[in-house]
């Protein structure tokens, strides 16, 4: 990712709500010089704001407050999907970063980037999730409404919640698709995950506009080990565009060879999905991409997929080029069904919550530094998501 002037913001709009909050001076500071609306009648502004143009919107910051709690499970996608029982801080909306297929565009009614500054309540609502259920590993991070790293430089949020996670018994992840990491702090090596979403670099340049190349975020994932932090990658969204055999292939050869196995805390499947009106905001923003003239079927929530057999494929030409590598590294889907399970890894979790144990028994054996013990499924029932 080319770092921008002012990470390409060109406005500040302030609810004045959110003036005096320590993270609205810093950002201020670090934005000097860029003009600063004061924002006195919030729904009138949002109002507004709606109607602005999605180009516009990722060069506008909106510093505002947030009403209730940062920390939520996972929206997930309907029961017959699996969900892994993810939890989200959604600390920022948006992010300068423009993907073609990105969910957001469609998903959120306003389109600026929008930073909530009052986060300091955050370790509280983690302390009352961990405590609530001691015996399970929570997984959390803040890159499922914006890239957790692209706008972090200036916000300098994830120092704090980094110092938090390191005191606690949970897994954090920051998730990117930049090479931002430099002002990321070292870290002993324990829970911390910094995870990139992974394409062919053809496909990052016709897609993924403004993120960090292939070759980039491979070398940033390496230099993020010796800072000790440990890895997560996504091969999400997976795309069915020309050449994608050998171009899969190849990616998984550069990323075996660029980093160990044993940093590798996850790795996830998931090919494009997207709610129907979507393809419209595509076609229109982005005329010669081809992502959204395949074939898709409507899934049982609503979301246009790719056809089950295409998708097996995929997933099963990616599975199998990444075990014969690593035999190890934890491999799972993304909202997919259990046939979808079945066919590529030839079995099934039997619910959200059996995959959610699936992943403390993979981290506690694999990484014994972390000193959990192998999870008793008990804690591990399908009561709450
Ligand atoms: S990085 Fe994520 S949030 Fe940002 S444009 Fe791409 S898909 Fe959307």
């Amino acid at each position: 990712m080319t770092r921008q002037k002012n990470f390409g913001i060109e406005h500040i709009f302030l609810d004045q709500t959110a003036r005096n909050a320590p993270l609205t001076r810093r950002i201020l500071r670090a934005l000097k010089g860029v003009p600063v609306t004061i924002v006195k009648s919030k729904g009138a502004f949002l109002r507004g704001a709606g109607q602005m143009p999605l180009a516009s919107g990722k060069k506008s910051l909106w510093l505002t407050r947030f009403k209730s709690g940062f920390l939520k499970p996972c929206p997930a996608t309907g029961t017959d999907y699996l969900c892994c029982r993810y939890w989200t801080l959604n600390v920022q909306t948006h992010c300068p970063l423009d993907c073609t297929y990105c969910i957001l565009q469609n998903y959120l009614n306003v389109p600026l980037i929008t930073i909530y500054v009052n986060t300091e309540n955050i370790p509280h609502e983690i302390d009352a999730l961990l405590a609530n259920q001691p015996g399970r590993l929570f997984r959390m991070g803040t890159g499922e409404l914006t890239d957790s790293l692209a706008l972090d430089p200036l916000t300098h949020f994830n120092r704090d919640l980094i110092r938090t996670a390191l005191k606690r018994k949970m897994i954090l992840e920051i998730k990117t698709k930049t090479d931002l990491i430099r002002h990321l702090p070292k870290v002993p090596k324990k829970n911390i995950v910094v995870s990139w979403s992974l394409n062919p670099e053809e496909f990052i340049r016709t897609q993924e506009f403004k993120s960090a190349p292939l070759a980039k975020r491979l070398e940033t994932a390496a230099a993020a080990v010796k800072k000790g932090y440990r890895l997560g990658f996504h091969f999400d969204p997976l795309l069915l565009l020309p050449g994608w055999k050998e171009k899969y292939a190849a990616l998984i050869e550069k990323l075996t060879r660029t980093v160990p196995e044993n940093e590798v805390m996850w790795i996830s499947l998931g090919s494009l999905r997207f709610p129907p009106p979507l393809k419209k905001v595509i076609e229109e923003r982005f005329p010669k991409t081809g992502i959204a003239t395949a074939e898709f079927v409507r899934g049982l929530d609503g979301k246009m997929r790719y056809f089950r057999p295409g998708r097996v494929k995929l997933y099963r030409h990616i599975y199998e080029a990444l075990r014969k590598k690593w035999r190890d590294v934890f491999i799972y889907f993304c909202m997919e069904n259990k046939t979808v399970w079945r066919d590529v890894m030839g079995f099934a979790p039997e619910n959200n919550a059996g995959l959610d144990y699936l992943f403390h028994e993979s981290i506690a054996r694999r990484f014994p530094e972390l000193d959990l013990s192998i999870p008793d499924s008990r804690a591990y029932t399908d009561q709450e998501r």
